[in-house]
Parts: structure tokens; C-alpha cells; sequence
């Protein structure tokens, strides 16, 4: 695939390792890039699940059956073909996503990241055991969870399913994936490279579709662990319908991050970083800095952030947003900001970029003097926005942060340690950091937000997210003829 004008093909499902069609119904997959039909997606229906479960039940003994470093065998294959094909797949997010290909290619790698986490997962999961009574000992292993699923957003079409497929496969789980209907290709790709690679079939499948095959994911008996990530609203109606249904859930929702500017920072640093953390990924990132609190006199710094914002053009260093509702709504959060009294230094709306005019595009923009109760202030925009609040008070600024009802990132910039130290302290964020515009955390950390940016226990990534993929067997045995007796005596 070269350019979005290339002949449209179905995105089927892939399902028992084979290409699916499923029920004949699809939908137009929008290359945001120039608004034309990229391609169309298969809308699976309740039996196409139905299939994808029982050809992941057939996998289940089997691959199961393997060790642990029988399974990572084929990651290592996978991950050295996802940097064969990193073109095509850079391309691939390019057009359905929209993001430039630098972003693109980026996110590819990540994933290579995360499956080289995968890999070693054989050196990070010691089993316990322990002579507990004279001649007995007790052993935990690590059992897989069963069939499971995972649910992912537009935003990131490779990364996000590859935080989770290789580390719940590698674990012994057999998994169906639903992809974001508004960017199904890639995962489709995904799945490609782990047949190549070796996976059995059945393995892993990819169900197409939209909330209807959410829905029947959650209710579904035999499905026992589902992970989603994708905004609040949604995050919560999984999280509710999964566990009412008694399955474990981990769901990642929206964000709302802040960054706390502070008048000692660094300008240079901390102007770029901002910058780039509010721009990047067309700020379509759940870890894009959306609201900065500047605390006292830093106006040099907010100078300094605008003439860095305004060096970022789109189809150049800016991509597009995914849809034309996205960028309606996005201008519509600054017109009401403006009208609500915030002043707009640097204005990305009614943007188009000269011969992709068909593209959803939205400049970078940069509101100061917004207020805490405005909309725009508390409701994630999601998109390349930034809204500066005014403070002078540095308490007063982690109560700002802390009114938010999500809690994915946050950061602070300054060069005094111990007040770097106080703000991380008091925030209300899972993803903390100190002249970072984004503080992904990297493998083998976990990542995870706190509030309403994340239902369930455990981050989804990392060494957190091995306690979500398996479940622990614990073994009591005693051989000996001197513990030949009631041991518990
Ligand atoms: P979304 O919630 O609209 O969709 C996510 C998934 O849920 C998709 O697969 C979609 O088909 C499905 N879905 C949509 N509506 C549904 C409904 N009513 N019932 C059941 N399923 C439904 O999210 P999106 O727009 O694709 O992605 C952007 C959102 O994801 C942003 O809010 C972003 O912050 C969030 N996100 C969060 C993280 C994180 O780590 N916290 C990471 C990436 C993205």
C-alpha cells in the first residue's frame, strides 16, 4: 500500500490463522489523510465470534500445553519480522490513522519494544517454591487465564494491540482482538506476521466490528479476561458489562493531562517539550499534554511555547485528526473557550493542507487565560490543543490538576528537585514526570493511569500486566517417608 488512492479491499476478519469475510455488511474504512475510502471493514456478527472462540478453545490445549519458552519462540520471529516489514506497516498506520510517518514509524517500534518485553518474559517469571514444613513443599506456577480478549482504540492501530497480544499469547492465553473500526488494518497485518512467524491457528484471531461485537464480547461465557483501552464513556460500560459477567477487566479510558509549569524551568526545554507533547500525534495521544497550569510570572516561557507551536504545520511535522467529526468537535472546544473569555495566541482552526483538502486537519493552537470550570479545561479535546490556566500558587495548581476526574499523566517543569519531588508527591496521576512532555513509562514499567483513566486493578503493560494474564496454581506436595504424617499437625 503507497497512497490512500490505491485499489479499496475488504479488511476481513482472521480467523483459526485464515482471512474471513464473515457477514457480507461492512463499513467505509476514511483515510484521514485526504478523506478518501481507504478501505472496508467486515462487521462481524454474534456467529462470526462465535467461530473466532471455538477456533481459540481448539488452539487453547495445545498451545497451552507448551512452556514458556517454547511460546516466546515465535515472538522472537515476529519481532524480527515487524522490522522486516516496519515500511509497510509505517505506511499502513500512516493512511488509517493519520499521523505523519516519523509518528508512524515510531509507534511500529514501540512495538517492537513490546515484543521484546514478551521475549523475556521467560527471565522475569520466577515461580516460587518453599519447603514450608519439614519434607513439603509449596509451588506456585503461572497458569494461563483461557481465551481472552482485547478491545483497542484509533489512535495507536499497532502499539496498542501489541501492548497486549504478545505478552497474554507468550503467557498461554489464546486471544481474539477487536480493532478500532475506524483503523482495522493494521491489526490485520498484526495477525499476518504472527501466522508467518509460527503461531499456531486459533491462536490469535481478529474479530471486526463495532460496539455489537463489544457488547457480545463482554457477555460471552467462554471469553474470561478482556482488556480495553478507548475513552471513558466506553471504558466504563465494558468495565461494568465484562465484570457483572465475572470476567477480569482491566479498561483504559480518556485522559486529561497537565503539565505544571513552574518559573524556574528550563525555557528552551520546556517550551519543545511542551510543544511537542501537546502536537504530537495530532494530540491524539492518551498521554498528550492538553492543559498547562503556570504558576507566577512565565510568560517568557508561554512566549517561547507559541513560537514553537507555530513552527508545526500540518502535512509537514502535524498530521491529521482521524475524522471530520473529530475536527469539528475539537473547533468547536476553542470558539466556545474564546467566546467563554480565553485569549487564542496561536490558532490552528479552518487549516487544510493544499492538495489533500479532502484531510481532517487542525493547526495547533494555544488558548491562555482559560479557566478551571470551562469546558475546555476539563473535558479532553483530543487534539492539538493547548489550554494554559493561571495560577501563582503551586498548591493551587495541583488542585487544579486534582479536580479532574481522569488521572492518566501529569508533569512538572522546573530545576528545583524537591519541588519536582512535591508535585509528583501530591498529583493524582498513575504516569508522573519531572521535564518530561510525556512520561510514557517504558518497558519493563507498567502502563496505567489512575481514576477514570483506568477500571481494574492492574496496569496494562509490563510486569503489572503478568498477574492480569495469568492465574497462579498453588501446589502442596510432600514425598518423604518423614513427612509421611497429617502435615498440618
Ligand atoms: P472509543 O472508546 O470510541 O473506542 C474504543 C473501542 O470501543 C473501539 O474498538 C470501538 O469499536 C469500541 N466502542 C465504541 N463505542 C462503543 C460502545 N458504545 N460500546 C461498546 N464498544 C464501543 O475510543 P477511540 O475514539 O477509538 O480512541 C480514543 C480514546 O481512547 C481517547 O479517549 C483516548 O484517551 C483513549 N485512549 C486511552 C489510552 C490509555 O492508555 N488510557 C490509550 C489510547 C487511547
Amino acid at each position: 500500500m503507497s497512497n490512500s488512492s490505491q485499489s479499496i479491499e475488504i479488511t476481513t476478519n482472521f480467523i483459526n490463522g485464515h482471512h474471513s469475510n464473515g457477514q457480507t455488511k461492512t463499513m467505509d474504512v476514511l483515510c484521514p489523510v485526504d478523506g478518501s475510502v481507504l478501505s472496508k471493514v467486515v462487521l462481524s456478527t454474534k456467529d462470526d465470534l462465535n467461530k473466532a472462540v471455538k477456533s481459540a478453545q481448539d488452539a487453547f490445549p495445545a498451545w497451552s500445553a507448551l512452556t514458556l519458552k517454547e511460546r516466546v519462540g515465535v515472538f522472537y520471529k515476529f519481532r524480527n519480522l515487524l522490522e522486516k516489514n516496519i515500511d509497510e506497516l509505517t505506511e499502513i498506520v500512516h493512511l488509517e490513522n493519520g499521523k505523519i510517518r516519523s509518528e508512524a514509524r515510531a509507534e511500529v517500534l514501540k512495538g517492537i519494544e513490546l515484543t521484546e518485553f514478551a521475549c523475556s518474559l521467560p527471565q522475569m517469571i520466577n515461580d516460587e517454591i518453599q519447603e514450608v514444613s519439614k519434607g513439603v513443599e509449596c509451588r506456585t506456577t503461572h497458569m494461563p487465564v483461557g481465551i481472552v480478549a482485547s478491545i483497542t482504540p484509533f489512535n495507536f492501530p499497532t502499539m496498542v494491540p501489541l501492548w497486549t497480544i504478545p505478552n497474554a499469547l507468550a503467557l498461554g492465553n489464546c486471544m481474539i482482538v477487536k480493532p478500532s473500526e475506524q483503523t482495522p488494518i493494521s491489526a490485520l497485518k498484526i495477525a499476518e506476521l504472527f501466522k508467518e512467524a509460527g503461531l499456531p491457528d486459533g491462536v490469535l484471531n481478529i474479530v471486526n466490528g463495532d460496539k455489537d461485537i463489544v457488547e457480545a464480547i463482554c457477555d460471552h461465557p467462554v471469553i474470561e479476561a478482556v482488556s480495553f483501552v478507548g475513552s471513558t464513556r466506553v471504558a466504563k460500560i465494558v468495565y461494568q458489562r465484562a465484570t457483572s459477567n465475572l470476567k477480569r477487566c482491566v479498561a483504559l479510558g480518556g485522559a486529561k493531562n497537565h503539565l505544571i509549569v513552574l518559573p524556574d524551568a528550563h525555557v528552551d526545554m520546556t517550551a519543545t517539550n511542551v510543544a511537542a507533547s501537546m502536537s504530537g500525534c495530532a494530540g491524539q495521544r492518551c498521554m498528550a499534554a492538553s492543559a498547562m497550569v503556570a504558576v507566577g510570572q512565565v510568560d517568557h516561557i508561554v512566549e517561547r511555547i507559541c513560537q514553537e507551536a507555530r513552527k508545526i504545520k500540518v502535512g509537514e511535522n502535524l498530521g491529521s485528526v482521524i475524522s471530520k467529526e473529530a475536527k469539528e468537535r475539537i473547533e468547536k472546544y476553542i470558539t466556545e473557550a474564546e467566546a467563554e473569555g480565553a485569549k487564542v495566541l496561536v490558532d490552528g482552526r479552518n487549516v487544510s493542507l493544499p492538495g489533500k483538502e479532502g484531510g481532517f486537519y487542525v493547526g495547533t493552537t494555544v488558548l491562555d487565560y482559560v479557566r478551571p470550570e470551562m469546558s475546555i479545561a476539563k473535558e479532553e479535546v483530543f487534539g492539538p490543543v493547548l489550554s494554559i490556566m493561571r495560577t501563582n500558587d503551586i498548591d493551587e495548581a495541583i488542585k487544579i490538576e486534582n479536580s479532574s476526574n481522569y488521572g492518566n499523566a501529569s508533569s512538572v517543569f522546573t530545576q528545583n528537585g524537591s519541588m519536582a519531588n512535591y508535585v509528583m508527591d501530591n498529583v493524582s496521576a498513575g504516569m508522573v514526570g519531572v521535564n518530561i512532555g510525556v512520561p510514557v513509562p517504558r518497558e519493563p514499567f507498567s502502563f496505567g493511569g489512575w481514576n477514570e483513566s483506568r477500571f481494574g486493578v492492574n496496569d496494562i503493560t509490563g510486569k503489572s500486566s503478568i498477574s492480569f494474564w495469568t492465574k497462579l496454581k498453588k501446589r502442596t506436595t510432600k514425598w518423604n517417608p518423614e513427612a509421611w504424617t497429617n502435615w498440618m499437625s
